[in-house]
């Protein structure tokens, strides 16, 4: 049975580093292109784990460096039952069209919410664990996923991208979280 620390092949969940954690703002490592056994075991195992802590915390979306891993890998919740989740690796959005304003929340932000203006539908291409390249065209939701996650590869927080009055909006709960934050330390 999976728990909540392990899941049914034994990966273990992962903390999820809260802002303003400095891995957060760190530009993120390219995925070397080695092919070497140990080297892809890990990188399989990093993806397992992200998986199994983006299920855990009940998130759509995970970037390595939320986790405290500085590299270019991110997972995706499936939007249907019977899928599996996404890894991509080194992703890049290669095309993108229209605007769109959809509310967005993020596990390393807790307790806040805020409308991210994003674009609507956008063409990602990345790196497959197994090796080898390919890509998708999205919209909504997973347009959304891939361009938020993509922004936690570059250093970039969904509350980077508000006006001012959304700025305003979330003052207190980033306050409060930089707070929770100097008493850890
Ligand atoms: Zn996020």
């Amino acid at each position: 049975m999976p728990t909540e620390d392990r899941s049914e092949t034994g990966a273990a969940k992962m903390r999820v580093r809260v802002y303003p954690a400095e891995v957060l703002r760190r530009v993120a490592q390219p995925v070397p292109k080695i092919k070497k056994a140990k080297f892809d075991e890990d990188l399989a195992a990093l993806a397992r784990r992200m998986v199994h802590t983006m299920r855990t915390e009940e998130g759509v979306g995970l970037a390595a460096p939320q986790v405290g891993e500085s590299i270019r890998m991110i997972v995706i919740a499936p939007a249907r039952e019977g899928e599996s989740p996404r890894v991509l690796v080194n992703p890049v959005i290669v095309d993108a069209s229209g605007r769109e304003v959809m509310e967005e929340g993020c596990l390393s932000v807790p307790g806040v919410k805020a409308k991210v203006r994003r674009r609507a539908r956008v063409k990602v291409e990345y790196e497959m664990l197994a090796g080898g390249r390919e890509g998708f065209e999205a919209d909504g939701l997973l347009a959304r996923v891939v361009q938020h996650e993509i922004d936690h590869l570059d250093g970039t927080l969904f509350i980077d991208r508000l006006g001012p009055a959304g700025r305003f909006a979330v003052r207190k709960a980033l306050g409060e979280l930089e707070e929770a934050a100097g008493k850890r330390d």
